[in-house]
Protein backbone atom coordinates (compact mmCIF):
# COMPACT_ATOMS: atom_id res chain seq x y z
CA UNK A 1 0.00 0.00 0.00
CA UNK A 2 1.53 3.66 -0.48
CA UNK A 3 0.09 6.66 0.59
CA UNK A 4 0.92 9.62 -1.77
CA UNK A 5 0.66 13.25 -0.03
CA UNK A 6 0.27 16.70 -1.10
CA UNK A 7 3.89 18.06 -2.32
CA UNK A 8 3.03 21.20 0.26
CA UNK A 9 2.31 18.24 2.77
CA UNK A 10 2.80 19.23 6.69
CA UNK A 11 5.71 17.39 7.98
CA UNK A 12 3.78 16.26 11.18
CA UNK A 13 0.91 14.84 9.26
CA UNK A 14 4.03 12.37 7.70
CA UNK A 15 5.31 12.08 10.57
CA UNK A 16 2.20 11.44 12.95
CA UNK A 17 0.70 8.56 10.04
CA UNK A 18 4.23 7.20 9.54
CA UNK A 19 4.69 6.91 13.88
CA UNK A 20 0.71 4.77 13.77
CA UNK A 21 1.74 2.74 11.07
CA UNK A 22 4.80 1.26 12.59
CA UNK A 23 3.40 1.36 15.81
CA UNK A 24 0.42 -0.90 14.93
CA UNK A 25 2.88 -3.36 13.86
CA UNK A 26 2.68 -2.33 9.70
CA UNK A 27 6.09 -1.85 8.34
CA UNK A 28 6.10 1.60 7.12
CA UNK A 29 9.31 3.36 5.35
CA UNK A 30 9.02 6.96 3.47
CA UNK A 31 10.44 7.00 0.57
CA UNK A 32 11.98 9.91 -1.12
CA UNK A 33 11.33 8.88 -4.82
CA UNK A 34 8.77 10.91 -6.32
CA UNK A 35 8.13 14.30 -6.68
CA UNK A 36 5.51 14.02 -3.48
CA UNK A 37 6.27 12.56 -0.08
CA UNK A 38 5.49 8.97 0.10
CA UNK A 39 5.25 6.57 2.59
CA UNK A 40 5.38 2.59 1.49
CA UNK A 41 3.55 0.28 3.83
CA UNK A 42 3.45 -3.76 3.90
CA UNK A 43 1.65 -6.34 6.59
CA UNK A 44 -0.82 -4.95 8.90
CA UNK A 45 -2.55 -2.50 6.82
CA UNK A 46 -5.92 -3.33 8.84
CA UNK A 47 -4.47 0.17 10.28
CA UNK A 48 -5.22 1.91 7.45
CA UNK A 49 -8.65 2.03 8.04
CA UNK A 50 -8.68 3.29 11.37
CA UNK A 51 -6.38 6.26 10.40
CA UNK A 52 -9.38 7.88 8.52
CA UNK A 53 -6.52 8.66 6.07
CA UNK A 54 -9.75 9.65 3.28
CA UNK A 55 -10.11 12.31 5.57
CA UNK A 56 -6.66 14.04 6.01
CA UNK A 57 -6.69 16.83 3.65
CA UNK A 58 -2.89 16.47 2.80
CA UNK A 59 -3.13 13.08 1.65
CA UNK A 60 -3.76 12.58 -1.92
CA UNK A 61 -4.02 8.81 -2.96
CA UNK A 62 -4.03 5.40 -1.71
CA UNK A 63 -2.54 3.19 -3.51
CA UNK A 64 -3.20 -0.87 -3.52
CA UNK A 65 -0.51 -2.34 -4.91
CA UNK A 66 0.29 -5.86 -4.38
CA UNK A 67 3.29 -6.18 -6.23
CA UNK A 68 6.60 -6.34 -5.66
CA UNK A 69 7.69 -3.15 -7.60
CA UNK A 70 5.38 -0.38 -6.03
CA UNK A 71 7.43 2.64 -6.87
CA UNK A 72 8.02 1.79 -10.19
CA UNK A 73 4.59 0.67 -11.32
CA UNK A 74 2.08 2.76 -12.83
CA UNK A 75 -0.09 2.43 -11.11
CA UNK A 76 1.73 4.29 -8.89
CA UNK A 77 2.69 7.03 -11.54
CA UNK A 78 0.92 6.89 -14.67
CA UNK A 79 2.45 9.30 -16.39
CA UNK A 80 6.15 8.18 -18.38
CA UNK A 81 9.33 9.01 -17.03
CA UNK A 82 11.52 11.02 -18.39
CA UNK A 83 15.25 10.73 -17.17
CA UNK A 84 16.96 13.77 -17.78
CA UNK A 85 21.05 13.40 -19.00
CA UNK A 86 21.82 17.02 -18.92
CA UNK A 87 19.87 18.61 -21.60
CA UNK A 88 19.08 15.17 -22.91
CA UNK A 89 16.05 13.30 -22.34
CA UNK A 90 15.64 9.62 -21.94
CA UNK A 91 11.93 8.61 -22.26
CA UNK A 92 10.66 11.66 -24.21
CA UNK A 93 9.90 12.29 -27.95
CA UNK A 94 12.94 11.85 -28.93
CA UNK A 95 14.74 8.12 -29.46
CA UNK A 96 18.50 7.93 -28.05
CA UNK A 97 21.50 6.19 -28.76
CA UNK A 98 24.00 5.25 -27.23
CA UNK A 99 26.73 3.80 -29.00
CA UNK A 100 31.05 3.23 -28.17
CA UNK A 101 32.87 0.20 -28.03
CA UNK A 102 32.34 -2.37 -25.54
CA UNK A 103 35.55 -1.72 -23.56
CA UNK A 104 37.44 1.38 -23.37
CA UNK A 105 41.01 0.20 -24.65
CA UNK A 106 42.62 3.38 -25.40
CA UNK A 107 42.54 7.08 -26.20
CA UNK A 108 42.59 6.86 -30.16
CA UNK A 109 40.18 3.80 -30.33
CA UNK A 110 37.97 6.02 -27.55
CA UNK A 111 38.14 9.31 -29.52
CA UNK A 112 38.01 7.94 -33.28
CA UNK A 113 35.03 5.92 -32.48
CA UNK A 114 33.37 9.10 -30.01
CA UNK A 115 33.80 10.71 -32.94
CA UNK A 116 32.25 8.68 -35.35
CA UNK A 117 29.08 8.05 -33.50
CA UNK A 118 28.63 11.46 -33.17
CA UNK A 119 28.70 12.24 -36.37
CA UNK A 120 26.18 9.40 -37.29
CA UNK A 121 23.55 10.97 -34.51
CA UNK A 122 24.41 9.36 -31.06
CA UNK A 123 23.93 11.43 -28.42
CA UNK A 124 26.31 9.16 -25.95
CA UNK A 125 28.88 7.53 -25.67
CA UNK A 126 29.20 3.82 -24.00
CA UNK A 127 32.30 2.22 -22.68
CA UNK A 128 33.20 0.23 -20.17
CA UNK A 129 35.93 0.86 -17.91
CA UNK A 130 35.63 -1.79 -15.29
CA UNK A 131 34.74 -4.84 -17.64
CA UNK A 132 32.60 -7.98 -15.87
CA UNK A 133 34.83 -10.64 -18.02
CA UNK A 134 33.99 -14.64 -17.73
CA UNK A 135 37.44 -15.32 -17.48
CA UNK A 136 39.84 -13.56 -15.18
CA UNK A 137 42.32 -14.11 -18.00
CA UNK A 138 40.47 -11.66 -20.88
CA UNK A 139 40.91 -7.53 -20.71
CA UNK A 140 39.54 -6.50 -17.37
CA UNK A 141 39.19 -2.99 -18.36
CA UNK A 142 41.28 0.33 -18.22
CA UNK A 143 39.75 1.27 -14.95
CA UNK A 144 40.05 4.88 -14.06
CA UNK A 145 41.97 5.73 -16.13
CA UNK A 146 39.61 4.59 -18.54
CA UNK A 147 37.27 6.50 -17.13
CA UNK A 148 39.11 9.92 -17.41
CA UNK A 149 39.67 9.03 -21.08
CA UNK A 150 35.26 9.01 -21.26
CA UNK A 151 35.56 12.35 -19.46
CA UNK A 152 38.23 14.03 -21.95
CA UNK A 153 36.41 11.84 -24.94
CA UNK A 154 32.50 14.16 -23.41
CA UNK A 155 34.62 17.28 -23.46
CA UNK A 156 35.30 16.85 -26.67
CA UNK A 157 32.73 15.72 -28.76
CA UNK A 158 29.58 16.89 -26.32
CA UNK A 159 28.60 13.26 -25.88
CA UNK A 160 26.98 11.86 -22.44
CA UNK A 161 29.07 8.99 -21.05
CA UNK A 162 27.66 5.86 -19.62
CA UNK A 163 29.71 3.44 -18.40
CA UNK A 164 29.11 0.16 -15.79
CA UNK A 165 30.04 0.48 -12.61
CA UNK A 166 30.42 -3.23 -11.06
CA UNK A 167 30.72 -2.85 -7.02
CA UNK A 168 29.52 -0.77 -4.41
CA UNK A 169 33.23 0.52 -3.87
CA UNK A 170 33.70 1.97 -7.22
CA UNK A 171 30.36 4.09 -7.05
CA UNK A 172 31.59 7.51 -6.24
CA UNK A 173 34.68 7.07 -8.65
CA UNK A 174 32.36 6.30 -11.60
CA UNK A 175 29.90 8.77 -10.67
CA UNK A 176 32.42 11.37 -10.24
CA UNK A 177 33.10 11.21 -14.17
CA UNK A 178 29.89 8.98 -15.87
CA UNK A 179 26.46 11.21 -17.07
CA UNK A 180 24.79 7.25 -16.43
CA UNK A 181 26.02 4.78 -14.48
CA UNK A 182 25.16 1.20 -15.56
CA UNK A 183 24.51 -2.00 -13.88
CA UNK A 184 25.48 -5.03 -15.80
CA UNK A 185 23.11 -7.99 -16.36
CA UNK A 186 25.33 -9.96 -13.77
CA UNK A 187 24.74 -7.64 -11.03
CA UNK A 188 21.11 -6.74 -12.02
CA UNK A 189 20.77 -8.66 -8.37
CA UNK A 190 23.59 -7.19 -6.30
CA UNK A 191 21.20 -5.66 -3.71
CA UNK A 192 23.51 -3.92 -1.96
CA UNK A 193 25.25 -1.89 -5.38
CA UNK A 194 21.43 -1.12 -6.24
CA UNK A 195 20.94 0.38 -2.62
CA UNK A 196 24.13 2.67 -3.40
CA UNK A 197 23.27 3.94 -6.86
CA UNK A 198 19.78 4.61 -5.16
CA UNK A 199 21.82 6.94 -3.08
CA UNK A 200 23.44 8.84 -5.77
CA UNK A 201 21.61 11.73 -8.07
CA UNK A 202 22.46 10.37 -11.45
CA UNK A 203 20.92 8.46 -13.67
CA UNK A 204 20.99 4.55 -13.61
CA UNK A 205 20.47 2.20 -16.96
CA UNK A 206 19.97 -1.25 -15.43
CA UNK A 207 20.51 -3.80 -17.23
CA UNK A 208 17.77 -7.35 -17.25
CA UNK A 209 19.66 -10.62 -16.12
CA UNK A 210 20.27 -13.13 -18.43
CA UNK A 211 18.43 -15.08 -15.98
CA UNK A 212 15.85 -12.62 -14.47
CA UNK A 213 12.24 -12.71 -15.00
CA UNK A 214 10.86 -9.18 -16.05
CA UNK A 215 9.13 -8.78 -12.35
CA UNK A 216 12.74 -9.66 -10.84
CA UNK A 217 14.16 -6.75 -13.16
CA UNK A 218 11.50 -4.41 -12.13
CA UNK A 219 11.98 -5.22 -8.22
CA UNK A 220 15.83 -4.41 -8.93
CA UNK A 221 14.65 -0.98 -10.43
CA UNK A 222 12.50 -0.93 -7.25
CA UNK A 223 15.99 -0.63 -4.94
CA UNK A 224 16.53 2.07 -6.65
CA UNK A 225 13.56 3.81 -7.00
CA UNK A 226 13.73 3.29 -3.03
CA UNK A 227 16.38 4.97 -2.27
CA UNK A 228 15.41 7.89 -3.82
CA UNK A 229 16.70 7.95 -7.05
CA UNK A 230 14.08 8.70 -9.86
CA UNK A 231 15.91 7.97 -12.84
CA UNK A 232 16.32 4.92 -13.64
CA UNK A 233 16.16 4.12 -17.35
CA UNK A 234 15.93 -0.06 -17.95
CA UNK A 235 17.57 -2.06 -20.83
CA UNK A 236 16.55 -5.30 -21.93
CA UNK A 237 19.69 -7.01 -23.28
CA UNK A 238 18.42 -10.71 -23.77
CA UNK A 239 18.08 -13.60 -21.76
CA UNK A 240 19.29 -17.12 -21.62
CA UNK A 241 17.36 -19.41 -24.66
CA UNK A 242 17.81 -22.40 -26.45
CA UNK A 243 18.85 -21.23 -29.35
CA UNK A 244 22.78 -21.42 -30.23
CA UNK A 245 22.49 -19.22 -33.13
CA UNK A 246 22.64 -16.10 -31.08
CA UNK A 247 24.60 -15.15 -27.39
CA UNK A 248 21.46 -14.32 -26.11
CA UNK A 249 17.55 -14.35 -26.61
CA UNK A 250 16.56 -10.41 -26.80
CA UNK A 251 13.13 -10.51 -25.51
CA UNK A 252 11.34 -7.85 -27.46
CA UNK A 253 8.27 -8.58 -26.17
CA UNK A 254 9.32 -7.65 -22.81
CA UNK A 255 9.41 -3.92 -23.87
CA UNK A 256 5.70 -3.02 -24.24
CA UNK A 257 5.02 -5.19 -20.99
CA UNK A 258 7.35 -3.53 -19.28
CA UNK A 259 6.20 -0.57 -20.71
CA UNK A 260 2.27 -1.91 -19.33
CA UNK A 261 3.43 -2.27 -16.13
CA UNK A 262 5.87 0.50 -15.65
CA UNK A 263 6.63 4.31 -16.23
CA UNK A 264 10.20 3.72 -16.45
CA UNK A 265 12.01 4.33 -20.34
CA UNK A 266 13.65 1.35 -21.59
CA UNK A 267 15.84 0.70 -24.25
CA UNK A 268 17.47 -2.20 -25.93
CA UNK A 269 20.70 -3.34 -26.45
CA UNK A 270 20.62 -6.32 -29.61
CA UNK A 271 24.46 -6.42 -29.55
CA UNK A 272 24.44 -8.49 -26.46
CA UNK A 273 21.28 -9.34 -27.23
CA UNK A 274 22.25 -11.53 -30.62
CA UNK A 275 26.11 -11.59 -30.04
CA UNK A 276 26.86 -10.91 -33.82
CA UNK A 277 27.19 -8.14 -35.43
CA UNK A 278 24.68 -9.13 -38.20
CA UNK A 279 21.56 -9.34 -36.41
CA UNK A 280 22.19 -5.94 -34.55
CA UNK A 281 20.31 -3.94 -37.14
CA UNK A 282 17.17 -6.01 -37.41
CA UNK A 283 16.76 -6.48 -34.01
CA UNK A 284 17.59 -2.80 -33.52
CA UNK A 285 14.56 -1.97 -36.00
CA UNK A 286 12.48 -4.46 -34.26
CA UNK A 287 13.18 -3.16 -30.59
CA UNK A 288 12.25 0.78 -31.51
CA UNK A 289 8.89 -0.63 -33.80
CA UNK A 290 8.51 -2.59 -30.47
CA UNK A 291 7.94 0.59 -28.70
CA UNK A 292 11.61 1.04 -26.79
CA UNK A 293 13.18 4.69 -26.16
CA UNK A 294 16.56 4.14 -27.11
CA UNK A 295 19.34 1.55 -28.03
CA UNK A 296 22.62 0.89 -26.66
CA UNK A 297 24.89 -0.20 -29.81
CA UNK A 298 28.58 -1.87 -29.50
CA UNK A 299 30.65 0.28 -32.07
CA UNK A 300 34.41 -0.12 -33.10
CA UNK A 301 36.63 1.07 -35.60
CA UNK A 302 37.96 -2.03 -35.91
CA UNK A 303 35.45 -4.72 -34.59
CA UNK A 304 38.29 -7.39 -35.85
CA UNK A 305 40.60 -6.33 -33.28
CA UNK A 306 38.68 -5.16 -30.89
CA UNK A 307 39.51 -6.93 -26.92
CA UNK A 308 36.13 -7.64 -26.09
CA UNK A 309 32.44 -8.74 -27.80
CA UNK A 310 34.36 -7.62 -31.49
CA UNK A 311 32.24 -10.10 -33.23
CA UNK A 312 28.97 -7.95 -32.24
CA UNK A 313 30.68 -4.84 -32.57
CA UNK A 314 29.43 -2.73 -35.71
CA UNK A 315 31.72 -1.00 -37.67
CA UNK A 316 31.30 2.94 -38.04
CA UNK A 317 29.73 2.69 -41.70
CA UNK A 318 27.62 -0.11 -40.36
CA UNK A 319 26.18 2.23 -37.50
CA UNK A 320 25.70 4.82 -40.16
CA UNK A 321 23.76 2.67 -41.89
CA UNK A 322 21.50 1.56 -38.94
CA UNK A 323 21.34 5.29 -38.02
CA UNK A 324 19.68 5.77 -40.94
CA UNK A 325 17.60 2.76 -41.41
CA UNK A 326 16.35 3.87 -38.07
CA UNK A 327 15.07 7.04 -39.12
CA UNK A 328 12.59 5.74 -41.74
CA UNK A 329 10.54 4.96 -38.73
CA UNK A 330 9.45 8.00 -37.73
CA UNK A 331 6.46 7.90 -39.27
CA UNK A 332 5.28 4.74 -38.30
CA UNK A 333 6.45 5.19 -34.53
CA UNK A 334 6.05 8.94 -34.23
CA UNK A 335 9.07 9.51 -32.79
CA UNK A 336 11.91 11.78 -33.29
CA UNK A 337 15.28 10.61 -34.75
CA UNK A 338 18.57 12.13 -35.14
CA UNK A 339 19.86 11.66 -38.26
CA UNK A 340 23.99 10.66 -40.00
CA UNK A 341 25.30 13.91 -40.37
CA UNK A 342 27.96 11.96 -42.45
CA UNK A 343 27.57 9.93 -45.32
CA UNK A 344 30.19 6.61 -44.71
CA UNK A 345 30.91 4.57 -48.01
CA UNK A 346 28.08 2.35 -48.23
CA UNK A 347 28.37 -1.60 -46.86
CA UNK A 348 26.91 -4.87 -47.63
CA UNK A 349 24.68 -5.31 -44.63
CA UNK A 350 23.84 -8.92 -45.61
C1 LIG B 1 28.27 -4.36 -21.62
O1 LIG B 1 27.40 -3.51 -21.81
O2 LIG B 1 29.40 -4.30 -22.12
C2 LIG B 1 27.93 -5.57 -20.82
C3 LIG B 1 28.87 -6.27 -20.20
O3 LIG B 1 26.63 -5.83 -20.85
P1 LIG B 1 25.76 -6.94 -20.05
O4 LIG B 1 25.89 -6.58 -18.61
O5 LIG B 1 24.39 -6.74 -20.61
O6 LIG B 1 26.34 -8.28 -20.39
MN1 LIG C 1 30.18 -5.90 -24.44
Amino acid sequence: MLIKFDRRAPEQDINLILTKLNDAGSRAFRSRSNQNPVIVTTGNIDILKELNLDKINSVERIVDISTSFQLASRNFKEANTVVKVGHLEIGGDKIQVMAGPCAVESREQLFQTAQLVKACGAALLRGGAFKPRTSPYSFQGLNEYGLKLLAEARSLTGLKIVTEVMDTRSVDLVAKYADILQIGARNMQNFDLLKEVGNINKPVLLKRGAGASIEEWLTAAEYILAGGNENVILCERGVRGVNEFTRYTLDLAAVPVVKKLTHLPVIVDPSHGTGHWRYVTPMSLAAIAAGADGLIIEVHPEPEKALCDGGQSLTPKNFQALMARLATLRGIVHREFEEPKIKLQSVNMN
